[in-house]
């Protein structure tokens, strides 16, 4: 028998993140101790999911809330969701929401729903990679549009509309955006969503760091809230704001007007259906979650606006580095000038400190330029350690 012949989609899926972890998995292997920076998960550092979220699984699961729910997730989950993004995110007009495994499901599940071969996506560059993944595997065009680190990394609305062509059927948001950690003006938004009716575009606002501001004269304002006669498909969920990536439950909130949304939200449910539905236990705790106490979110708040700062403060002090300061999420994104690629640049800190960060290619970058990015998650001390390390290491470069 032949070796198996596979899928020519998977050839352009790649996940920039997960693939910095086999290089360091290499490095500890040789007996090197890490510092890692590469992944987004607040578990892994002083960050616990609030007890009450807890509680409410481990209640579902000894109220025996193990069986099959309804595809798109239990009456309570959803309706929690549904008062939260209304009153909260101040979204009308919500045609239809689905919870899934992680936001990651909703999002593939809404991408594989609306497109077909030969279409194609703006996607900000940089971005979040898990869009262009679905994308490749889908067939569909991805198409990049810049974040202008000029100005605060925010898109450029005339310069998006100008990459539209037959067959752009959306536009993927990410705001507060991995991996620069910049938040979208109301202004920008209003324009981006302006550019987006006059080409009957879908919007995917990805809003999982929704509540991880860190500026107190910036605010987050929900895309869906500013316009109702636009698609748009809002994400978010329990693995950031919540502290709970590992329990893999997000959801998406379509809004719009109905006939308009109507054949998308069908098409979702179909799909949703093919899946059964999200983890029961889990989605007990969403109405916990949405409802419950927020005390954890200034707590989380005031942690990472003091992380941020010392990294702010640090990358200053690195010849090679500039760094636009994030106001949101727990990424920094600094441009690096040195005469070797941002691949090599984490390979070789990798290599020769430990510390583990992620190559400004796998998310997308301008052309000509070099970015890395930092996730600023762990404590103070080990913050600082590892900033002093890059500092030690790039003098040799
Ligand atoms: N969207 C963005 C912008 C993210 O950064 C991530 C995870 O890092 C996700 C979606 C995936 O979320 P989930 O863990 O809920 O699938």
């Amino acid at each position: 028998m032949n070796p198996i012949r596979t899928s020519r989609h998977v050839a352009n899926v790649t996940y920039a993140v997960r693939d910095v972890a086999v290089w360091a998995q290499a490095a500890a292997a040789a007996g090197r101790s890490l510092i890692s920076l590469n992944i987004g998960d607040p578990c892994l550092f002083d960050f616990k999911t609030p007890e009450h979220v807890i509680e409410a699984i481990v209640r579902g699961l000894r109220a025996n809330k193990t069986s099959y729910t309804a595809s798109e997730g239990t009456p309570q989950a959803l309706a929690a969701i549904r008062r939260d993004a209304e009153d909260r995110k101040g979204i009308r007009d919500i045609r239809y929401m689905l919870i899934g495994h992680g936001a990651s499901e909703p999002i593939e599940i809404l991408l594989t729903a609306l497109l077909n071969e030969g279409e194609s996506v703006l996607v900000p560059q940089p971005g979040y990679p898990l869009y262009q993944a679905v994308l490749a595997k889908l067939g569909v065009e991805a198409i990049p549009y810049d974040l202008d680190e000029a100005n605060d990394w925010q898109p450029n609305p005339a310069e998006l509309g100008a990459k539209i062509k037959p067959g752009t059927r959306a536009l993927v948001l990410i705001n507060p955006n991995n991996p620069t950690g910049s938040v979208s003006s109301k202004r920008i938004l209003e324009e981006l969503l302006e550019v987006a009716a006059r080409h009957e575009l879908v919007v995917l606002s990805d809003e999982i760091y929704d509540r991880m501001i860190l500026d107190d004269d910036v605010t987050h304002v929900a895309t869906a809230s500013l316009r109702s006669d636009v698609p748009i498909a809002t994400f978010a969920g329990l693995s950031k704001v919540w502290l709970g990536p590992g329990l893999r439950l997000g959801w998406c909130i379509l809004s719009g007007p109905d006939a308009v949304t109507a054949p998308l939200a069908a098409a979702m449910g179909q799909l949703a259906r093919a899946r059964l539905c999200a983890s029961h236990p889990v989605q007990c705790a969403v109405p916990a979650a949405l409802e419950g106490p927020q005390d954890h979110i200034r707590e989380v708040q005031h942690k990472l606006r003091r992380r941020r700062d010392i990294t702010v403060e640090q990358l200053a002090r690195i010849p090679g580095f500039s760094l636009v300061p994030p106001h949101g999420a727990f990424y920094a994104f600094p441009r690096v000038e040195f005469p070797i690629s941002d691949i090599d640049l984490v390979r070789g800190l990798i290599e020769h400190t430990g510390v583990v960060l992620v190559h400004g290619t796998g998310f997308g970058q301008k052309q000509g330029t070099k970015h890395v990015r930092i996730v600023f998650l762990p404590q103070e001390p080990l913050l600082v350690e590892a900033y002093e390390k890059i500092r030690d290491y790039c003098r040799t470069l």
